[in-house]
């Protein structure tokens, strides 16, 4: 089977609530997220999505994916889609790093490979555990008191656990952890994530100060480094997520004892193949895993509902369900959120099938 053509879209993903915020008072209201889709000469086409967290989060931005496309796209024409190994050194080969550029073509092709041999991803990524899995829910940056009312709310849609956008002004973020931490149940999880926010001495304000309040902390300083030395300083559960870029992270935080359990994201490690690969490392590893992606739709969901599904649940810190954050579906088939938890689909491949009425006309088009 040969890859005969590759087409980008661009659809918008406005938040049911109006905007997201994290630390460093960083937003977004709007996300710009590219579908990809990929023709081969068998008639099959695949979908992947790329939605990076803004420009100003990880190394990655919306009109990056389709430049990047455009310049991989014509080194991919004539490859075979299901090799995807194969695939995945072409594509580092025409183009050193960028792996968020990689990360939607990676998914179309699984996609593919799907629909080819009729099971759906997350049999081919290891097999399916369960009826469903868990979710988090973040809750966007807010004062103390605003963030502490939503849980009741998520709780209500389902989620039992929930993820703090602190990294703030230490004092608010204290409060803000002091706040939610009331409101929580036997059985909730809480996880404060600075999101790189504080610099060392904010970070160890914090922790001492929630020393008494079950907490996982999340990445809190910029550097590896810097969030080493709050590991060591501090006696909570720990979790790495925006330095995990790579296999090498991941074996340098293992060697260091520098993290309990880390993010994996799919467009962060560029597609699901690397995905998978850092997700069984870690299984091998004995460490427990988020896993999502940076932001995405339908598509991006679906990527991470099999992703999910197909991971040891006792290795499954959480996963997220993007789709239901945002007001526009952009495909049928998409799995949705029952009482905070999901499920992948059982449909050949990803089991999704795009509104390409919602996608508007292709802005890339290689053939
Ligand atoms: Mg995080």
């Amino acid at each position: 089977m040969k890859i005969t053509r590759i087409r980008c879209y661009r659809v918008d993903l406005p938040l049911h609530e109006g905007s997201y915020k994290w630390s460093g008072g960083k937003s977004v209201t709007t996300f710009d997220s590219t579908v990809v889709a990929i023709d081969t000469d068998a008639g099959v086409t695949g979908f992947g999505e790329v939605c990076p967290l803004g420009p100003f989060y990880l190394p990655a931005y919306a009109n990056g994916v389709r430049a990047g496309i455009a310049e991989l796209g014509p080194h991919l024409i004539g490859e075979d889609p299901c090799q995807l190994g194969k695939l995945n050194r072409t594509m580092d080969a025409a183009l050193k790093g960028h792996a968020y550029v990689k990360s939607g073509i990676d998914m179309a092709c699984w996609d593919i490979l799907g629909k080819v041999t009729g099971q759906p991803v997350c049999t081919l990524l290891g097999g399916r555990y369960g009826d469903n899995f868990h979710l988090y829910r973040a809750i966007s940056q807010e004062a103390p008191e605003a963030m502490a009312s939503r849980v009741g709310e998520y709780r209500a849609q389902g989620y039992r656990r929930f993820q703090l956008k602190v990294g703030g002004d230490p004092g608010e973020d204290i409060a803000r952890i002091r706040a939610v931490a009331a409101k929580l149940q036997t059985g909730d999880r809480l996880i404060a994530d600075a999101n790189t926010g504080w610099l060392m001495h904010d970070a160890m304000r914090v922790v001492r100060a929630v020393r008494d309040i079950d907490v996982y902390i999340e990445q809190p300083c910029l550097s590896y480094e810097e969030c080493l030395s709050i590991r060591r300083h501090c006696d909570h559960p720990f979790v790495l997520d925006e330095v995990i870029d790579s296999i090498d992270m991941i074996l340098r935080g293992h060697s260091d004892r520098a993290m309990d359990v880390v993010n994996l994201k799919i467009s962060k490690l560029g597609g699901l193949t690397k995905t998978k690969q850092a997700r069984d490392l870690c299984v091998s590893l004995g460490i427990a895993m988020t896993l999502e992606d940076s932001w995405g739709g339908d598509i991006v969901t679906a990527a991470i509902a099999h992703l999910a599904h197909s991971t040891p649940p006792e290795f499954l810190f959480t996963a997220t369900d993007f789709n239901s954050y945002v007001t526009v579906s952009i495909a049928d088939g998409a799995p949705r959120r029952v009482n905070g938890r999901m499920a992948a689909s059982k449909e050949p491949g990803l089991g999704v099938t795009p509104r390409m009425n919602e996608l508007g006309r292709a802005l890339i088009d290689v053939a």
